[in-house]
């Protein structure tokens, strides 16, 4: 039996299992992990897919005895296999603050995921501040999609991306991300809401993801956790994290190779784009950051 893991707690694992292949509808187990995969090594964490042995159907249990291979891995939070970013901002209420736009966009960059970047609460701003908005952060890289759970808008696009994906979302509180989350997954038994009630203690640590189950497959992370856009980047990887900087870098070459883009001569990156500061900011963090570690050590 083949499943995915959506929620971790102490040494047992909820699986979610592949729904044809099973007796019963809605497939969650609680699950231990074997004794040769504990003897291995061997970390089960969400969003993992694994086999799953022994079920127990009226019980509702079994045992993971085999977790395979990773495509992707995120430490904060703990999850495997995450596809993309979901990264939501609203258009007001709160209005968007570019800064931290732009923070919460490089901490998606520096995971190497792919970043779908939501602008909520469209019902809020006319349509003319809406495409300022887009055209703004098109120059930043980055297309956008409108959103308002209040008028259903952009909704089931939005399912379209999701589908058959593991997607963490992401974004500043007040933002509209649990509505969002509540519409998209509107039935209540595919919150996983049997993990819910039991996990309700943990659920607002750093530490904890779950993953819920979508409409038309796939899963979503609502994560606490991810929600403070610390940067904790290598300065030599950040500028990579900007698409601004990596289409310049493509058509042109810096005169140094180890160039930080700041005031070196023959820089390529250096100009007058609009996020050139925040890069020269994050930088400063970055360069702080490292220094900090560095003095530790
Ligand atoms: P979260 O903190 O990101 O989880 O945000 P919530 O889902 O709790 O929503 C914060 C506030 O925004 C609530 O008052 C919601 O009613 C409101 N809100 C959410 N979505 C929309 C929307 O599409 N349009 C408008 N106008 N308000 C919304
Ligand atoms: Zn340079």
């Amino acid at each position: 039996l083949q499943g995915t893991v959506v929620a971790v707690q102490a040494n047992y694992y909820w699986v979610r299992l592949q729904e044809t292949e099973t007796p019963i509808s809605s497939p969650l187990l609680l699950c231990t992990r074997r004794t040769r995969l504990k003897k291995m090594g061997q970390r089960v964490m969400v969003g993992d897919r694994v086999y799953v042995e022994e079920p127990d159907w009226a019980g509702r249990r079994g045992a993971i005895s085999h977790v395979l291979p990773r495509q992707s891995e995120l430490d904060r939070p703990p999850m495997a296999n995450a596809d993309q970013i979901l990264l939501v901002f609203a258009l007001a209420e709160p209005e968007i603050e570019p800064y931290q736009l732009s923070r919460f966009l490089v901490k998606a960059e520096s995971t190497d995921l792919e970043v779908c970047l939501c602008l909520s609460k469209s019902d809020l701003v006319p349509i003319d501040e809406q495409a300022r908005w887009r055209d703004r952060i098109s120059t930043w890289g980055y297309e956008v999609t409108f959103l308002s759970v209040h008028q259903g808008k952009g909704i089931a696009e939005l399912n379209q991306r999701l589908s058959h994906k593991i997607t963490v979302a992401s974004g500043p509180s007040g933002v509209g991300k649990s509505s969002l989350i509540n519409h998209l997954i509107p039935s209540v038994d595919v919150r996983v809401n049997a993990v819910s009630g039991k996990l309700a203690k943990g659920r607002h640590t750093t530490r904890h993801v779950e993953l819920f189950e979508l409409p038309l497959s796939g899963f979503l992370a609502d994560t606490p956790g991810f929600n403070q856009p610390d940067l904790f980047i290598a300065p030599q990887d950040l500028a990579s994290c900007f698409p601004e900087i990596r289409h310049r870098l493509a058509e042109a070459t810096c005169q140094f190779n180890d160039c930080w883009h700041r005031d070196e001569p023959g820089c390529a990156v250096r100009g007058d784009w609009e996020r050139y500061e925040h890069y020269l900011s994050f930088l400063d963090d970055a360069i702080a950051y490292q220094t900090h570690l560095n003095q530790q050590s």
